[in-house]
């Protein structure tokens, strides 16, 4: 609540690098883990924020990569949902090598426009690309928390069915009747039996599933560049008011 108190009063709180511990380690996906971590001092923040991750060896070397929060505000726990990229040199570590009551620093909440509180209300128009859906998840879970009933969707692209990050989650949410939908796209060998989309999102997509502009639903998308862009565009195309559409790029290519 403090993070949401000073971001209210327009003074975001002050960033210092906390030592945060490994309380436990959760297998999303084949390459893809949510830490839970205990971080003494934590200012609180906001859904959609992020916060730096800074590792440090024995040699004094060290590496920082940004992190969404996976975690609502009102978890008791700071969240972060990591995917192993092969060739990287954190996300490694922190996606499968991690072990609890293991320690790294953290700084953060940080971000003051890729981020939605219930308050602000709604629809909500989410686009996620493979671990860009970690920010929205957030929101999601904030949502849930909050008992906002403000109408959902969240429109997001995997690889697999077994990439699909939270999936279990998300069909419980959407079970829970209180207007979010989730609409999934593979684009990498989907099952025979598969009725869903099957290609990556694109403004067909968008159109035929999302809120029309007159709804002015808040749009958050998130995921590699390429999809941020392709879908923030057909956003704006469709005649979404660009003010309305926020973005988050994770990295060049995949994600
Ligand atoms: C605001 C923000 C929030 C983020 N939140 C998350 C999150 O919640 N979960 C998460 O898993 N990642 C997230 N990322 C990405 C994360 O910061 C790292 O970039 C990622 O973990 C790769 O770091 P690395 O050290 O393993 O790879 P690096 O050693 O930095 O890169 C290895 C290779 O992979 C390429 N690469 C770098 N990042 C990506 C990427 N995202 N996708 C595909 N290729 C990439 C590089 O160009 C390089 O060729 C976020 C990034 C930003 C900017």
């Amino acid at each position: 609540m403090r993070a949401i108190e000073a971001a209210a009063a327009g003074a975001p709180p002050r960033l210092v690098w906390r030592t945060a511990e490994v309380l436990s380690v959760t297998e999303e996906t084949r390459r893809v883990r949510t830490l839970a971590l205990d971080v003494p001092g934590w200012p609180g923040h906001l859904a959609g924020q992020h916060l730096d991750v800074r590792l440090t060896a024995a040699d004094g070397y060290t590496a920082q990569r940004s992190y969404s929060i996976a975690s609502a505000p009102e978890a008791p726990h700071v969240e972060l949902t990591v995917q192993q990229l092969e060739e990287g040199e954190v996300s490694p570590y922190l996606a499968h090598d991690v072990r609890p009551g293991d320690r790294f620093e953290v700084r953060g909440p940080i971000g003051g426009h890729f981020v939605w509180a219930a308050s602000q209300g709604g629809p909500l128009f989410l686009i996620a690309g493979g671990s860009g859906v970690v920010p929205l998840m957030a929101m999601l879970r904030h949502r849930a928390a909050a008992g906002s009933t403000v109408p959902a969707l969240l429109l997001h692209s995997s690889r697999t069915i077994a990439d699909i990050i939270f999936r279990d989650e998300l069909d419980a949410l959407v079970a829970a009747g209180d207007g979010l939908r989730v609409i999934h796209t593979l684009t990498d060998a989907p099952p025979a039996d598969w009725t869903g989309y099957r290609r990556r999102i694109d403004r067909a997509m968008i159109e035929e599933v999302g809120f029309p502009p007159a709804a002015t639903p808040r749009c958050y998308i998130c995921g590699p560049s390429g999809l941020v862009e392709t879908a923030a565009r057909a956003l704006v195309e469709l005649g979404h008011a660009p003010a309305l559409v926020k973005t988050e790029r994770f990295g060049p290519t995949g994600g």
